[in-house]
C-alpha cells in the first residue's frame, strides 16, 4: 500500500521574510504562503497595515509577524533576518518583492534625489536583503531567494521610466550572480518580473477606462494580472517545486514582452 502523503502544503514550517506586504502583490503573497503552511514574517512600511494583515492571518490560525521599516536602510534588512530568526529560529525563503515606481519623467528633467531614492528602494534593497538573508539560510543547509523585477528594464522600455527601469534591470545581474556565489550551499536566487498587475502602483484603473484599456491592450492575454497570479508565481519559486530553477528571470507577464499586435 503507498504511504499517504499527510500535509500536501508547499511551504509547511518554512520561514519565509515578505517585503511589500502591505498592498498587491506582496499582500496577496502574505495570505497565499501562509495558507500554505509557511511562517511569515512581513515587512513594509506601513504599521498600521501590517498589523491588520498579521491579525487577520493569525485567526485563521496561521502563522504570521511583521516588523515596519524602510528597505532602503540596511538596519532593517538586518532586524528582519533577526527578527524571523528570534521568532521562528531560522530563515527558509524570502520574497524581496518592495518597490517603488519613483516619480517618472525623461532623463534630462529627472532630479538626482529621484534618481537615488528609486535606486535605493528597488535595488540597494536587494544588496542589504541578500547580504543578511543569504547567511541565515545558509547556516539552514540552503533556502530560495526571490527579487521582485519588472518586465520593464528587461523586454519593454516606456519613456519616462529610466530610474525604475534601472534599478528593476539591476536586479536580474544582481540575481545572477547571487546564484553563482551560493548556489554550492543549497541557496537558488531567482527574479520575478510581473507583467502589468492590478495593484495600487498601477494606479486608480477604475476610473481610468482608458489607461486600463492600454494596460490590457499590451498583454497577449489581453487583460492585466491580479496580484494572486504573481503571488503563484512567486510561491513557486519559493517552494521545493522550482528546486533545479535558479539564476533565472521568470516573466509572468501575460505575454506582453512577445505581444507585438
Ligand atoms: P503596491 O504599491 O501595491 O505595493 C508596493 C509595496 O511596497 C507596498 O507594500 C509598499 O508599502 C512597499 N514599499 C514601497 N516602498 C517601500 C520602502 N521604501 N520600504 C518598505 N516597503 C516599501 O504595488 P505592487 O504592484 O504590489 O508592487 C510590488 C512589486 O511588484 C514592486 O517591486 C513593483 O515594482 C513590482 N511590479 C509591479 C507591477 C505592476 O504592474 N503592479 C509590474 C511589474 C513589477
Amino acid at each position: 500500500m503507498s504511504k499517504t502523503k499527510l500535509d500536501t502544503k508547499q511551504l509547511q514550517g518554512k520561514t519565509v521574510i515578505i517585503t511589500g506586504a502591505s498592498s498587491g502583490i506582496g499582500e496577496a503573497a502574505a495570505r497565499l504562503f501562509a495558507a500554505e503552511g509557511a511562517n511569515v514574517v512581513l515587512g513594509a512600511r506601513r504599521h498600521s497595515k501590517l498589523e491588520q494583515l498579521v491579525s487577520e492571518l493569525c485567526d485563521q490560525g496561521l502563522q504570521a509577524v511583521f516588523l515596519a521599516g524602510d528597505v532602503g536602510n540596511e538596519d532593517y534588512a538586518q532586524a528582519l533576518v533577526a527578527h524571523a530568526i528570534n521568532v521562528y529560529g531560522g530563515l527558509d525563503a524570502s520574497f524581496n518583492n518592495a518597490g517603488t515606481m519613483g516619480e517618472t519623467g525623461p532623463i534630462p528633467e529627472m532630479s538626482s534625489e529621484n534618481w537615488h531614492t528609486t535606486l535605493n528602494v528597488n535595488l540597494t534593497s536587494a544588496f542589504y536583503a541578500a547580504k543578511h538573508q543569504i547567511p541565515a539560510m545558509k547556516s539552514g543547509g540552503g533556502g530560495s531567494i526571490i527579487f521582485t523585477s519588472s518586465f520593464v528594464g528587461y523586454t519593454a522600455a516606456f519613456p519616462g521610466m529610466g530610474a525604475y527601469a534601472a534599478s528593476k534591470a539591476g536586479l536580474v545581474g544582481l540575481t545572477q550572480v547571487l546564484a553563482t556565489e551560493h548556489g554550492a550551499d543549497g541557496i537558488r536566487a531567482n527574479a520575478l518580473l510581473p507583467g502589468g498587475t492590478k495593484t495600487p502602483m498601477a494606479g486608480d484603473l477604475e476610473n481610468n477606462p482608458e489607461q486600463l484599456a492600454f494596460y490590457n491592450s499590451i498583454h497577449a492575454l489581453k487583460r492585466m494580472a491580479e496580484p494572486i497570479e504573481i503571488a503563484q508565481a512567486a510561491l513557486f519559486l519559493a517552494s521545493d517545486q522550482s528546486s533545479f530553477v535558479t539564476g533565472t528571470a521568470l516573466l509572468v507577464d501575460g505575454g506582453n514582452s512577445i505581444n507585438k499586435v
